[in-house]
């Protein structure tokens, strides 16, 4: 099945307000060049910082670019008592369709577990927000031969908590980024990456059923850039990519959306 690609760039810790603004208008003024030569294959998404989603977005709809904004990451709870923490509903009120939960680094530095993502990916679907969750393995469990034991539990935590309606299930979208090869500039090969997808795709099979699991968007994260981006895109089971450094250059971000496999 044919699943619309979701091209997403994780800003991380990067963009004041200035070069957020310059970026987004960058990128959708391509954009819009795109859509009107029909040349747009994909669905776009940017996550800036917090504190520039608000002039993102507006900037993206006041201009009417082709373009989502998501969060990059969000509170288990709703409003109340959580000083420093931003939650759901307050994503949703700048203008988030998306979150990205469970990002390596967040595992790495906040101390997030399996289960702290699980209840997040909850949270985000009640809230209305669609999660992208993160898993990958780091590079010594892969020397290890344990790349699947450790990518297996993190999707399982993630299950008991989705919605019941298969109509929003099938809306989750899940990215693999092997840990070894975030921001380092290391590639995962197109076997490794297509292998790990694979099991992703039988295991959300198994836990979710066919259907379900055909719609389900799985990206590929890890040092994807311009030069690897077309190989990388064209496997079976990868459906976009999760960008994180070549998504702060509006040129190279584009240029990875132009090497999505055009549409049938
Ligand atoms: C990321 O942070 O999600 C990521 C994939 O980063 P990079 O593209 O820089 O490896």
């Amino acid at each position: 099945m044919r699943r619309r690609p979701l091209i997403a760039g994780n800003w991380k810790m990067n963009g004041l307000i200035e070069t957020a603004q310059e970026l987004v208008e960058g990128i959708g003024a391509a954009l819009s060049d795109r859509e009107r030569e029909r040349k747009l294959q994909c669905e776009v998404l940017v996550c800036p910082p917090f504190t520039a989603i608000h002039t993102v977005h507006q900037t993206v709809s006041s201009k009417g670019y082709s373009m989502k904004v998501g969060g990059q990451n969000m509170d288990v709870e709703g409003p109340g008592a959580r000083t420093g923490e931003i939650c759901g509903i307050m994503l949703r009120n700048v203008g988030c369709r998306y979150v990205i939960l469970g990002h390596s680094e967040r595992r790495q530095f906040f101390g997030e577990t399996n289960e702290i993502v699980g209840k997040k990916v909850e949270a985000a679907f009640r809230d209305g927000l669609v999660p992208i969750v993160c898993v990958g393995e780091e590079l010594k469990d892969r020397e290890a031969g344990r790349t699947i034991d450790v990518i297996r539990p993190q999707l399982e935590a993630v299950m008991p908590r989705l919605p019941e309606e298969a109509s929003k299930r099938s809306t989750l979208v899940v990215a693999y980024e092997p840990v070894w090869a975030i921001g380092t500039g290391k590639n995962a090969t197109p076997e490794q990456v297509q292998e790990v997808h694979a099991f992703i795709r039988k295991f959300l099979t198994e836990k979710l059923g066919a259907d379900t699991a055909s719609k389900i968007r799985i990206l590929y994260g890890g040092s994807m850039k311009p030069a690897n981006a077309a190989g990388l895109l064209a496997l079976e089971d990868v459906d976009g990519g999760l960008i994180g450094g070549a998504a702060l250059k509006a040129q190279d971000f584009l240029a990875i959306i132009d090497a999505n496999p055009a549409s049938d």
